[in-house]
């Protein structure tokens, strides 16, 4: 018999190049210029949080000779997890990070991939998607009807605008967003656990001669085609298609020349399919890296285009050095600057995409707002710079199992505080307020709730007295947020977001009021500005309609949690009985309410607790998170429950 633990263990492939141990050392010099000139004022006051690239100075400092006495500084500024984080060694009557990690990667790794499974995708679904953006030149009327009648025989919405002698086509219409199971990413970023669901898939087969096999192509190749049965693509039609694997698509180690050749001809065949995503690290965006960039616009149609997501994560070298990233700003513009080499025909027909993980565990809510900000003003000027299209995609950060941000979760202080809390849903829809102030909403996306595995709690609104409980008012803000996506149209985003900062009597919710005073103390929000200054007052009939089913699926949602029946099949761990269940029960509602039932999509076991290292405030029974989807004027929506093993009344406040 075979230990599947011995199977294939560490990365199937090694990193393309060698790193230093700590980015940050790399900023030594700059250090000792700001700690002499600077030291003095980054003392915060009561009101002020430290941000985290202060935490990385002070870090250094310690280092450094210096006058003032840097450990005591560094003791009263920082949170216990900047300085767990940083000065990890001094904590040791904790298990550490690294301990933590892997405890939890040989878990998941007895779940190894079946042969069975190998032809299967890992997951797949469908999401509102940012509109896809042709270029013409406004004299070129025979490629510009050409498009046309192709959007127009696939039932694809789109828009045409001229700009001066140019003629931009909007397509709009939802994603198709997959994985299948590839060699995995030899990368370890911090918050990622995605690499765990390929661990030990180069040698997947373990039969009893201990001989094994490698992916193939074609395996590869089964597995997205049933992902786009599987989400109805040839009825639906999505515009675009994403291949969400963990890693790079343009590492050859990862993911073959001849996964590449199979695919996109596919891809090209495809007459609804206007743009494929697919994702990088800026390691292999140099040169050679362009060159294959090349090779796959010629294997997509003509008139396609690709979107190269890649992780950026932050513009700060700290933040990126405690998430291991091994780059930061530096190596992202150097890839951009390489893409921008394409010739012209092929610039046309390339965007990117920078993530970002909006809170990473050294962060509070507020330096995740600030930083996304400064990410998207700075992505802002370089695509400026360089003509190539980039948005920002945020990531609003779940905890995933055996991430830094779930070994911080589950660090709770002597007074009870969880080290690290999930960002506040309404703190992303915060960043959409504070970039339209800014005229910058078009250079953003939002990523959904499940985008990384191994899901323990997601960012949510809060129910008030209980953080691990979303509230009521969750669905109306994160749906907002994904809608604002399609269409950039912020009073559309003002009406869906209502009903969760205003009540019916026109007060602001308990729930808003909090977050703001929390977020900003007496500042308060530009969610809360502009909604106070927007001429909501002259709602029309299909905005009130739209208010009142968002209410009616709230209320529906609530219904279903406080279940008892649901609750039984919960405690009696029958998944199919509650996917059953609930599909009947949305079904029902659906016909009744005017929308879509598409399906139910993730039914997923938590115990959110169990790992607890000392005694929270906030304690929830084990139960199931579930996520279903419908689909309202073609869009999808997503809709997450949590239906508990036992009532929620004792842990609600
Ligand atoms: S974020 Fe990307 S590069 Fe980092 S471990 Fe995850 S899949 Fe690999």
């Amino acid at each position: 018999m075979i230990d599947p633990l011995e199977i294939n263990s560490g990365p199937d492939a090694d990193p393309p190049h060698h790193y230093p141990p700590f980015l940050t050392r790399d900023l030594v010099p700059e250090v000792r210029t700001r700690l002499a000139t600077q030291f003095p004022e980054i003392i915060p006051t009561d009101q002020r949080k430290p941000l985290v690239s202060e935490a990385a100075f002070l870090a250094l400092a310690l280092q450094l000779p210096h006058g003032e006495n840097p450990l005591e500084a560094f003791n009263s500024l920082f949170s216990l997890p900047i300085k767990q984080g940083i000065l990890e060694t001094h904590f040791t009557h904790w298990e550490t990070r690294e301990a933590w990690r892997e405890r939890y990667r040989h878990q998941r790794k007895n779940k190894l991939l079946t042969p069975e499974a190998i032809e299967n995708p890992q997951w797949a679904t469908i999401a509102p998607a940012r509109p896809v953006v042709f270029r013409f030149d406004a004299r070129n009327r025979s490629a510009i009807d050409a498009k046309l009648s192709q959007l127009d025989a696939q039932g694809i919405h789109h828009e045409e605008r001229v700009e001066g002698d140019r003629l931009t086509i909007r397509v709009f219409g939802h994603r198709v967003m997959l994985a299948f199971p590839k060699t995995m990413c030899p990368f370890q970023c911090t918050y990622c656990t995605l690499p765990g669901a390929n661990d030990g898939t180069r040698g997947y087969e373990r039969p009893a001669d201990g001989t094994r096999r490698t992916i193939t192509p074609n395996n590869q190749f089964h597995a997205f085609r049933k992902a786009l049965d599987a989400t109805k693509s040839d009825e639906i039609h999505p515009p675009v298609v994403e291949i969400l694997n963990d890693g790079s698509w343009y590492s050859d180690q990862e993911i073959s020349p001849e996964t590449h050749e199979i695919i996109l001809a596919d891809v090209a065949k495809r007459p609804y399919v206007q743009c494929l995503a697919v994702e990088s690290r800026p390691d292999y965006l140099d040169a050679k890296g362009v060159g294959k960039i090349k090779k796959d616009f010629d294997r997509l149609r003509p008139d396609q285009q690709l979107k190269i997501y890649i992780g950026l994560e932050t513009t700060d070298d700290f933040v990126a050095s405690v998430a291991r990233k091994w780059y930061g700003w530096a190596e992202f513009e150097a890839a951009v600057e390489a893409i921008a080499q394409l010739p012209p025909e092929d610039r046309n027909r390339i965007s990117i995409v920078s993530y970002n993980i909006m809170k990473q565990w050294c962060m509070t809510d507020r330096d995740a707002l600030e930083e996304s900000v400064h990410l998207v003003e700075k992505i802002d000027a370089l695509s400026r710079r360089t003509g190539i299209p980039i948005e920002v995609k945020h990531e609003p950060t779940i905890v995933s199992k055996g991430s830094d941000q779930h070994y911080f979760f589950h660090q709770i202080t002597p007074e009870g505080d969880r080290m690290y809390q999930n960002l506040s849903y309404f703190t992303v829809a915060e960043l959409i307020a504070r970039l339209h102030l800014k005229g910058l909403t078009h250079r953003i996306a939002f990523g959904q709730r499940d985008d990384i595995d191994e899901i323990e709690t997601i960012a949510m609104v809060p129910r008030l007295g209980n953080r691990l409980l979303h509230s009521p008012l969750d669905f109306l803000v994160y749906d907002a947020v994904q809608r604002f996506q399609t269409d950039g149209n912020i009073r559309t985003f003002l009406v869906n977001i209502y009903r969760a900062l205003k009540d019916p009597a026109n007060h602001f919710t308990n729930e808003f009021f909090s977050w703001e005073e929390e977020l900003y103390g007496r500042e308060g929000s530009a969610l809360g500005k502009l909604i106070r200054d927007y001429p909501l007052n002259t709602l029309s009939e299909d905005e009130k309609r739209q208010i009142e089913l968002q209410q009616h699926l709230c209320d529906f949602s609530e219904i279903l949690e406080k279940d008892t029946s649901l609750q039984r099949l919960s405690s009696e761990d029958n998944q199919v009985g509650l996917r059953e269940s609930i599909q009947q029960r949305f079904e029902t509602h659906a016909t009744q309410e005017g929308y879509e039932f598409f399906k139910v999509n993730n039914v997923i076991s938590v115990d959110i607790t169990k790992d607890d290292v000392g005694q929270s405030h906030d304690t929830v029974p084990p139960g199931y998170q579930v996520e279903v989807i419908i689909r309202r004027e073609g869009i999808p929506s997503s809709i997450w429950l949590f239906i508990p093993k036992t009532g929620l009344e004792k842990f609600e406040v």
